[in-house]
């Protein structure tokens, strides 16, 4: 699609959706729909304000400016490490993803009221928890359905959770494209079994 449709479709969903009281969130693929991703996004926040928010992906090296691009035009950001791979553009390595990712959320909580951290990594959502002991801000903790349920279920006696459900006629493929890009069959398997109890 071009981005005039992509514009016109986004700010549609919008409308219906803050119309209704529903709050939007809006994927990031990969690193070529990064600029109009976030450039519809910030066209759209003046008329849906805290009613619509944009995934920000901790792997890619821009993000930092970016996050700061967003909160201070009053954004609202969903951090997750990132799905797709963007050799040149990105961090690597897990541990610099992760870094990255701590990194930016301590940007995040030190400028931002609300926003959603999704992982499902039991030490950036550690890290977190501790951050907001000192700023309380208004966090919610995000996973896929069928990954960490447990630890979702758990975190959600304390803490704001959401679980992401892929819905809609498509869900079959969209799950498998995340399946592939993940690369993480095998940790995939190993949710799937923890959820069956075994
Ligand atoms: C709510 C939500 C929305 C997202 N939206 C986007 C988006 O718009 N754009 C985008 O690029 N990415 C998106 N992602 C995916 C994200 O970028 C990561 O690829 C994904 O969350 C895995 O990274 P992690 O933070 O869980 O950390 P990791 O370090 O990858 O994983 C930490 C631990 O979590 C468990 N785990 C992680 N992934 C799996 C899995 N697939 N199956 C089983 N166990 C697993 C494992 O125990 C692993 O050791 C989203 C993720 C969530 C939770």
């Amino acid at each position: 699609m071009d981005y005039d449709l992509f514009k016109k479709n986004y700010s549609y969903i919008l409308s219906l959706a803050s119309g209704n009281g529903i709050f939007t969130w809006l994927d990031m693929e990969e690193r070529e729909y990064i600029d109009d991703t976030i450039r519809a996004y910030m066209g759209a926040i003046g008329k849906h304000k805290k009613m619509a928010g944009i995934c920000i992906q901790a792997n890619m090296e821009r993000s930092y400016a970016d996050v700061k691009k967003i909160i201070a035009n009053d954004g609202i950001i969903r951090l997750v490490k990132g799905a797709y791979s963007s050799p040149g553009f990105q961090y690597e390595d897990k541990e610099s993803i992760d870094n990255n990712f701590i990194k930016l959320m301590n940007y995040i909580f030190l400028h931002s009221e609300k926003f959603m951290i999704a992982t499902h990594d039991v030490r950036m959502i550690s890290t977190a928890r501790r951050l907001n002991i000192k700023y309380k801000r208004d966090v919610t903790y995000a996973m896929l359905n069928g990954i960490r349920n447990k630890l979702a279920v758990e975190l959600a006696k304390t803490d704001n959770v959401a679980v992401y459900v892929p819905f809609g006629r498509e869900w079959v493929a969209y799950s498998y494209r995340r399946l592939k890009e993940a690369g993480h069959l095998s940790l995939i398997l190993k949710s799937l079994l923890e959820n069956q109890g075994i």
